[in-house]
């Protein structure tokens, strides 16, 4: 249901969680023990006695009105710690010597890139040129004015 958000806000470096299908009791379990807070439109879960004090309810269908919501609230920064993570496995992103990843991109890339992150959970390869800047045009538009 907040799939969207979750990558967006992994997008904007944020350390979120996210599970499509979780049991309730699972959820709230895993927000108290690790100190989360919960970002759902659920209405029932939220009456939990380990969620009750420890959820942000987020109002909108729109995943451009729920990420303006979270920004707001949360004071988020969108733009300093941009695609700092990777936004499938929410891991932060490591630094790759650019002599080491010369097989492992097309050569366009490695001629024209310098920097070179990987996630060390999926070994994924992320590098800055277009994408950063696309991004951050999207964020902008969707955050336009709060
Ligand atoms: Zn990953």
């Amino acid at each position: 249901m907040l799939g969207k958000l979750a990558k967006w806000m992994r997008i904007m470096g944020c350390d979120v969680e996210y599970f499509s299908d979780i049991p309730d009791k699972e959820l709230a379990e895993r927000a108290y023990t690790s100190g989360r807070i919960i970002l759902t439109r659920d209405t029932l879960l939220i009456r939990r006695r380990k969620v009750r004090n420890n959820h942000f309810f987020i109002q909108s269908d729109s995943y451009k009105e729920q990420l303006r919501q979270a920004v707001k609230h949360f004071s988020i920064d969108p733009y300093t710690q941009i695609l700092t993570r990777c936004i499938i496995c929410n891991q932060p992103l490591i630094t790759l010597d650019k002599a080491s990843i010369k097989d492992k991109v097309p050569a366009y890339v490695y001629e024209t890139q310098d920097s070179f992150e990987t996630c060390p959970s999926c070994k994924r390869i992320y590098w800055d040129a277009t994408h950063k800047e696309r991004m951050v045009k999207q964020l902008e538009e969707m955050l336009r004015g709060i």
